[in-house]
């Protein structure tokens, strides 16, 4: 099956904003197994969506349209659509009642042109919006398939994977779809992961296996043609086993979701809490903590300790671990264990990580850039350290020591 994306918007044409839905829309066209031949910007104007609609049309089977679906009078892609596939507009009840409750819950005053946003075409399914009041369409005309979806990201990406998604699956005629399951990995590199399957990954067929890198991170999607999920995840099930045999132990997901979520999620469901003590790290490793829902009863507070003094004051590091002729100094091993020792006893938490260590890109203290020693403090368990010897740019070397805590309380908790 081939896509055209139709990106409308005037802004897009001035250079206002850059048009990632088309970037989006194409990933996720790919990942299920619909090629995108050709992507299109067209401003706000009837005449002229019209004229790209059927130039679309006649050269793809899936025309997928973005933007314009708004309360002005310059929201105008259904409209464009309509006198495209000559349907006229209907209101959509649900979504009318939508917007209504929401005027109503706020006292504010709903004008007519708010009605505009729950208006469809006729003879078409409509798309709920959970994140905001224009509905999508999606339309089978002639044998083609057209997606209206909304332009802000945050919209138009709930609306695409709710029901966007499925309802292309199941109208893909003759074509079966793909489907993709993901499994995430930490404490091990693309390279040693790859070597542990590269005998699969040279022999694979139906599912394929691809790994991708991110920093600290590995992913490996296994993807799957097939008539329905549950049908491809069962063709994958004898390769995720496999898979799962040889290097399970580094497995955190079978689902695309960061350690840090895991992490927190673990923390969570054994009443277990978190503190930091963050020195090279700058508080990027609380930061990473607090990005979840419900961080607040697994994350307890964290402490940026960045200079001597800081770490003296505030975490009781004594000053003969960071001062003097034989001391082993701030990068050492023994400041970041008493690190992690200020913050857990400080706070009460039962796991304390901290980081010291040189960022880079100069040596500091006469240590390499790189050198990061970490702390982890648990209830009832001796301290222990461990050496980081990291690479990259300065917010790499941070990103990866974060993430070298994360791996490190992983293995604690799971
Ligand atoms: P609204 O209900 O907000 O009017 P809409 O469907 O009418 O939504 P537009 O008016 O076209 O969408 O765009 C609204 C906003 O969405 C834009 O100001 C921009 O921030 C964002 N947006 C629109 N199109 C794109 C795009 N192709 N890529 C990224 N962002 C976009």
């Amino acid at each position: 099956m081939k896509a055209e994306i139709v990106a409308v918007g005037t802004e897009l044409l001035l250079g206002q904003i850059v048009n990632t839905n088309a970037q989006y829309l194409a990933e996720q066209c790919a990942a299920i197994g619909i090629d995108v031949h050709y992507q299109t910007v067209v401003g706000d104007n009837v005449e002229r969506i019209v004229s790209a609609l059927s130039i679309a049309a006649g050269r793809a089977d899936v025309v997928l349209c973005t933007g314009g679906l708004g309360p002005t009078l310059d929201d105008v892609t259904r409209d464009a659509l309509g006198r495209y596939v000559g349907a006229e507009l209907v209101m959509d009840a649900e979504g009318l009642r939508k917007i209504e409750a929401y005027f109503a819950a706020r006292g504010a005053v709903m004008v007519e042109s708010n009605r505009r946003q729950a208006l469809t075409l006729a003879g078409a399914d409509v798309l709920p919006n959970d994140t905001g009041m224009a509905v999508g369409t999606a339309l089978r005309h002639e044998g083609k398939l057209y997606v209206l979806l909304p332009g802000p990201p945050r919209e138009l990406k709930p609306m695409f994977e709710r029901y966007a998604r499925a309802w292309l699956r199941a109208n893909m005629d003759g074509v079966q779809p793909l489907f993709s399951k993901s499994l995430k990995f930490a404490g091990i590199g693309e390279s040693g992961l790859e070597h542990a399957l590269l005998d699969l990954i040279e022999r694979q067929e139906d599912p394929t296996i691809a790994p991708y890198a991110k920093e600290g991170e590995v992913l490996i999607r296994l993807t799957s043609r097939a008539a329905t999920e549950a049908e491809a995840f069962a063709k994958m099930a004898g390769t995720e086993a496999e898979i799962r045999r040889r290097v399970g132990d580094h497995l955190y997901a079978d689902e695309d979701v960061s350690l840090d979520a895991v992490i927190v999620r673990l923390l969570r469901e054994r009443g277990a809490t978190l503190a930091a003590a963050e020195s090279c790290t700058g508080g990027m490793f609380a930061d990473m903590a607090t990005s979840h829902p419900g961080s607040s009863e697994a994350f307890l507070g964290g402490v940026v300790c960045y200079t001597n003094g800081a770490k003296r004051v505030l975490l009781s590091v004594p000053p003969e671990l960071l001062e003097g002729e034989n001391a082993p100094g701030a990068v050492s091993a023994e400041t970041a264990a008493a690190m992690a020792e200020g913050a857990r006893a400080r706070l009460g938490a039962t796991f304390a990580v901290s980081f010291t260590g040189v960022a880079g890109p100069s040596p500091s203290e006469g240590k390499p850039p790189g050198l990061v020693y970490m702390g982890v403090a648990e209830e009832g368990k001796p301290t222990e350290t461990r050496e980081l010897k990291l690479s990259g740019s300065r917010e790499i070397v941070k990103l990866r020591a974060c993430r070298a805590g994360f791996y490190e309380l992983w293995k604690r908790l799971r």
